[in-house]
């Protein structure tokens, strides 16, 4: 009954996602993946109607991608406050070694790897934290090559059968 409720929904709903360069700038959207939840406005939206703008760096409550520089893994995270603060920490436990302290910092100082930040994708907001870890399960269990360690619940187990992957 899961499944179906999702398939409704991917066909539904279009999902943006926005471009952060290194410079801190927002690029132009970039992505556009299935999701289950409402499409989030794109900086163009926002200009068009004139609303003051909020980087989506600066956001609250972003679920994010960050690729791996030396590999070809990435790590998707969320956190209930905005990216870039979110990733001062990723970098602090990085710099002071603190493995166990995420997945990404793991990845970085066990394999020696730098992450691609400039590459950084901000895939999705949700300020409710159930909805929030339900749609970061649902990047890492639907996408190859994650840093992240995939779950075998019911719901990841929906997202590979759905997305093909195992
Ligand atoms: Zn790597």
């Amino acid at each position: 009954m899961l499944q179906s409720a999702l398939e409704v929904n991917q066909r539904r709903v279009q999902f943006s996602g926005l471009g952060v360069s290194q410079d801190g700038k927002a690029s132009a959207v970039i992505t556009s993946t299935v999701s289950f939840f409402k499409p989030m406005r794109t900086i163009g939206d926002k200009l068009r109607n004139g609303k003051d703008l909020v980087h989506p760096c600066d956001r609250q409550g972003a679920i994010y991608c960050v690729p791996c520089g030396d590999c070809d893994q990435k790590y998707f995270g969320e956190t209930k406050m905005s990216f870039k603060k979110r990733k001062k920490e990723h970098i602090s436990y990085i710099k002071h070694f603190y493995p166990e302290k995420s997945a990404l910092a793991a990845h970085a100082l066990e394999l020696e790897h730098r992450m691609n930040w400039s590459k950084t994708q901000i895939v999705a907001f949700e300020n409710d934290f159930r909805r929030r870890r339900f749609t970061e399960s649902f990047f890492i269990n639907s996408t190859p090559n994650v840093i992240n360690e995939k779950s075998s619940d019911l719901f990841p187990k929906i997202c590979r059968a759905t997305f093909g992957y195992n």
